[in-house]
């Protein structure tokens, strides 16, 4: 946990952004600035959203921290890369752990308390994105995964 004697450094460690589901069942904290926001318009992302797809920012898997509850949490297996959660009381989808990046957790940024404290830097799976689906002009827009994709082989950008 963060220490008061430490609060001059500014370090990333001082974050703490609470976030959770419709319901508020779920509770988490990620205890470190989230990173490399992305708005991902997979098809699984569109199931779990209904929409055309869902923003997604990222921390060290040991600085997202459940509040409450895991017994609400339910798991399941979306890809053959990819673990999702979500609450099994209201349904909102929560994380996405990816066996290519296993030491971090993809949070899904519309359970921020405050969604504003992140905002996406790209767009991923626009392959599959549906037509109606508008994207923010200015972003980088990836048919599949970045070719940069942590975790992969440069120029990989299809995981599983
Ligand atoms: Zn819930
Ligand atoms: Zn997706």
């Amino acid at each position: 946990m963060p220490n008061a004697s430490d609060s001059d450094s500014a370090s990333a460690e001082e974050v703490s952004l609470d976030g959770g589901c419709a319901c508020g069942a779920v509770r988490y904290r990620l205890e470190e600035k989230p990173y490399d926001s992305g708005w991902c318009h997979c098809r699984v992302c569109q199931h779990v959203s209904g929409s055309g797809g869902m923003v997604f920012t990222t921390v060290h898997l040991d600085r997202y921290r459940i509040l409450a509850s895991e017994e609400h949490i339910e798991r399941f297996a979306s890809t053959s890369f990819g673990t999702r959660s979500f609450c099994r009381k209201c349904g909102s989808p929560l994380t996405i752990h990816l066996r290519h990046q296993a030491d971090e957790i993809d949070i899904a940024a519309g359970t921020l308390d405050d969604p504003e404290e992140i905002a996406p830097a790209f767009h991923l799976y626009t392959a599959e994105a549906p037509s109606w689906m508008p994207m923010i002009a200015f972003l980088p827009r990836y048919k599949a995964l970045r070719p940069k994709t942590r975790g992969l082989d440069e120029g990989v950008t299809e995981a599983g």
